[in-house]
């Protein structure tokens, strides 16, 4: 019995030790199974070049991808010194190909997203990953490395960045063209709108008072098509500067139908006002609504037929408030009711349309109204049958009262008489100006840059000016190097300095200022805002009158 059974124990054991030998043999078949497969499609991946490096850099395995991406076979890759092989030179002298190794020992991996290099030496660009292998014991074992050449799709989005890159900037060199060209035309305006209001204040004939009418209109038609290029041009550079104040709706509404009254009378068309009941107060900048509400106004007897019909509602509505400009003219296509706002975009031409703008109006519009928060849009049934425009503004949280008390005083008359002196470069400037101020009843010199007006002012028989009116750009010496001149001699210290120029950001006042002048001024200066500078000067009459004081002299 005993001999049975250590038989059959010593026969089961081995039974057991043949079945755990089979099985090892089983999974080490597998595995080698796996194995082989894993290496098959390593190696058939041809997009791919998938390897690996010793930790010494040298290439130990191949796949077919490496052939296709870096045109190495199989025998002439193994063994390779991997960074003069397939880096750029470049990379592989100023250390971007070790760091790579180095990143994907210590870190991990590594992004190998570069310029490199093919057998032949061209160049493609490679996307992938540079991975550091290490045993349990944390030694480097070497590296894998997966790339691909991605070279269409880099050169693609190189194209379409530099495209991006040159649409911008010739989007920024329109808006400088823009800001120029306004700048540049308001020169020569300056002095044919000084001289309409010159010869406004002498006694015309009726028939010469007809043609100076319309000078006069044609004149500001222009400086409103110049301000808008101007404020195109600043709101495409986010430079517009609103002035806001609580201020009554009903008034900047009637200062608007006031404006474009003379454009719907002269085509014979009828204003119709629906004004709210009760006074409306938005925390706005009057001047730009004021133009939100003229624009729309204009636009609407532009559009229109002679003879049509326009209507301007406004009123409250929750805590908004709307202004509505209705009228019965062309209309507008479907498709148009939005592309109408984008900068430059105009509808067809027609016979009725008289005086064409620019293509700009609407889209200061809308920049306008959104940079208080609201909203415009247009509606129309279409072609021929009338348009819409809403806007809706937020409504200030005050009273009316604090509204009418923000109101501005109408300008002063243009105080006593006074030594003016004129410094620009351009004659038409100073003759106007001169005879302008003249018949204010002001002494008036000219002269055409800040060194002869330095000679002017400084000479034997000086011009004791009380104030001076002075360009800034002009040859010789230009309106900052003479306030500087100016500010640095005592006796002139305290003299009113206002600069005229063509260019009205903050930017340029906060220059204008800080090189010595006491105010900014825009060209063509108003004969209003003249009147306000001159009657609103500094009296200088406590100033001792010895040219040698301290202290300037009423010069
Ligand atoms: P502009 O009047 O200088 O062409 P706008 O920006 O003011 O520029 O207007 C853009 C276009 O929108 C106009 O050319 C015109 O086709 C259309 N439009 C504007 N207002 C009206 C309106 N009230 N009725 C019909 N079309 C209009």
């Amino acid at each position: 019995v005993l001999v049975g059974r250590i038989l059959y124990a010593t026969h089961a054991n081995r039974r057991r030790r043949d079945h755990a030998a089979a099985l090892i043999l089983q999974q080490q078949e597998r595995l080698h199974m796996a194995d082989r497969q894993l290496r098959l499609f390593v190696e058939q991946i041809s997009d791919y070049a998938i390897f690996t490096i010793s930790p010494d850099l040298k290439a130990q395995t191949w796949n077919q991808g490496v052939e296709k991406v870096l045109g190495y076979a199989e025998s002439e890759f193994l063994g390779q010194d991997i960074i003069p092989a397939i880096f750029t030179p470049e990379d592989a002298d100023n250390g971007v190909a070790a760091a790579e190794f180095a990143t994907a020992a210590e870190a991990g991996e590594a992004s190998n997203d570069r310029w490199m290099r093919r057998k032949n030496g061209t160049r493609f660009w490679a996307s992938g990953i540079t991975t550091g292998v290490r045993d349990e014991a944390g030694r480097l074992l070497g590296y894998n490395k997966v790339l691909r050449d991605v070279t269409d799709r880099k050169l693609a989005e190189d194209e379409l960045r530099s495209l991006a890159a040159e649409l911008s900037e010739r989007d920024r060199n329109k808006t400088t063209f823009l800001a120029t060209l306004a700048h540049e035309l308001r020169n020569p305006l300056a002095p044919i709108k000084n001289t309409v209001q010159l010869l406004e204040m002498s006694s015309l004939d009726v028939h010469t008072q007809e043609l100076l009418d319309i000078v006069q209109r044609q004149t500001d038609q222009m400086v409103r098509l110049i301000d808008d290029l101007m404020d195109i041009s600043r709101i495409s550079r986010g430079r517009i500067e609103l002035k806001k104040a609580r201020t009554d709706l009903a008034s900047l509404v009637a200062t608007a139908v006031e404006a474009c009254q003379p454009l719907i009378y002269s085509n014979g068309q009828q204003l119709h006002l629906q004004s709210a009941d009760r006074d409306i107060v938005i925390y706005a900048d009057p001047a730009r609504i004021t133009q939100v509400i003229s624009n729309l106004l204009t636009n609407a007897s532009k559009y229109n037929h002679l003879g049509g019909h326009i209507e301007l509602a406004y009123g409250q509505q929750d805590d908004q408030v709307f202004i509505e400009v209705r009228d019965d003219g062309i209309g507008i296509a479907q498709n148009d009711l939005e592309e109408i706002f984008k900068m430059f975009s105009q509808g067809p031409e027609t016979i009725e349309r008289g005086s064409s703008g620019l293509g700009i109006g609407l889209t200061l519009v809308r920049s306008l109204v959104e940079l208080h928060g609201g909203s415009v849009a247009a509606f129309s049934d279409g072609v021929g049958r009338g348009s819409r425009f809403r806007v809706v503004l937020p409504l200030a949280r005050v009273s009316c009262s604090e509204a009418e008390a923000a109101d501005v005083p109408p300008p002063p008359p243009s105080g006593r008489p006074r030594r003016v002196l004129v410094v620009d470069d351009s004659r038409s400037i100073t003759l106007v100006m001169s005879r302008l101020l003249t018949k204010l009843g002001h002494h008036v010199q000219t002269a055409e840059n800040g060194l002869k007006a330095l000679e002017l002012l400084s000479g034997p028989a000086a011009f004791r000016a009380e104030v001076i009116f002075s360009d800034i750009s002009m040859p010789g010496m230009n309106g900052y190097e003479f306030v500087r001149h100016l500010r640095a001699d005592p006796r002139f210290a305290q003299l009113w300095v206002v600069a005229m120029t063509g260019f009205g950001q903050a930017a340029d006042r906060q220059k204008a200022v800080q090189a010595g002048f006491s105010e900014h001024v825009v060209k063509p200066v108003d004969v209003r805002k003249l009147r306000t500078i001159l009657a609103g000067l500094p009296e200088l009459d406590d100033i001792p009158q010895d040219p040698d004081s301290a202290r300037p002299p009423p010069l």
